[in-house]
């Protein structure tokens, strides 16, 4: 195999996270990092992180440039012959362009957020994050996640509510459960916590859903998604 195929270089990276999350490779992770605080640009590092925000250098000078003092400083400097050559300098100039730069990208960051693509995408992190220790599968993705949401009609697989806060519910509890296309149904947070990690079909009963019908649905579903995927 060449060394630069996708495939392979999937491969060793799903070897090298499955290495780095056991306890070995945790150990190996510790010990380097020990090893490289001792190096210079570990000590660069822990003087940068000492005097950053959060650090008590940083937050006396910032407690200085808010005061009284500080801002009359800061004008002194400003109507002074140096100040305005540093106000009309193109470092100046470049400063501010980064700060803009930098609010134009989050603000496009928060508007991806909140439609509904950001949203699956978010999610499918935070699970991954909450059981990155779990021994679970972990392949849905966002567009299996959103293909299902919109096969289900934005309606809770159990009780059939619709126009609820969908939640993502696992049909098999995580750990032994996995964390894919498979395994995961939209769900009411009533009908989700209700469910908790008990079996499904008592949920069934309780909100009076057919057994027969929920999983010729949910079978439904799953064709409808996995063909999609595959055309
Ligand atoms: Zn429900």
């Amino acid at each position: 195999m060449r060394r630069s195929s996708p495939a392979r270089k999937r491969q060793l990276q799903l070897a090298h996270r499955k290495y780095i999350r056991s306890e070995k490779g945790r150990a190996w992770l510790r010990a380097w990092r020990k090893k490289w605080l001792q190096s210079s640009a570990g000590k660069r590092y822990l003087a940068a992180r000492k005097r950053g925000p959060g650090s008590s250098h940083y937050r006396a000078k910032q407690k200085h440039w808010l005061s009284a003092k500080g801002k009359a400083g800061c004008k002194r400097f400003r109507d002074s012959e140096a100040g305005k050559r540093y106000t009309a300098s193109a470092e100046r100039q470049a400063y501010l362009r980064k700060l803009e730069a930098s609010a134009r990208i989050r603000e496009r960051r928060g508007q991806y957020r909140r439609t509904e693509r950001g949203r699956a995408v978010r999610l499918q992190a935070s699970h991954r994050r909450r059981n990155r220790l779990k021994n679970a599968a972990f392949d849905l993705t966002p567009d299996q996640w959103l293909a299902m949401l919109q096969f289900y009609e934005h309606r809770c697989a159990y009780c059939d509510a619709a126009g609820k806060k969908l939640t993502l519910d696992h049909l098999t509890p995580l750990d032994p459960g996995d964390h894919t296309i498979q395994n995961v149904l939209p769900a009411c947070q009533s009908c989700n916590s209700k469910k908790s990690r008990k079996p499904v079909e008592g949920l069934l009963t309780r909100v009076g859903c057919s057994v027969v019908e929920f999983w010729k649905k949910r079978d439904a579903a799953l064709d409808a998604i996995l063909a999609q995927e595959a055309a």
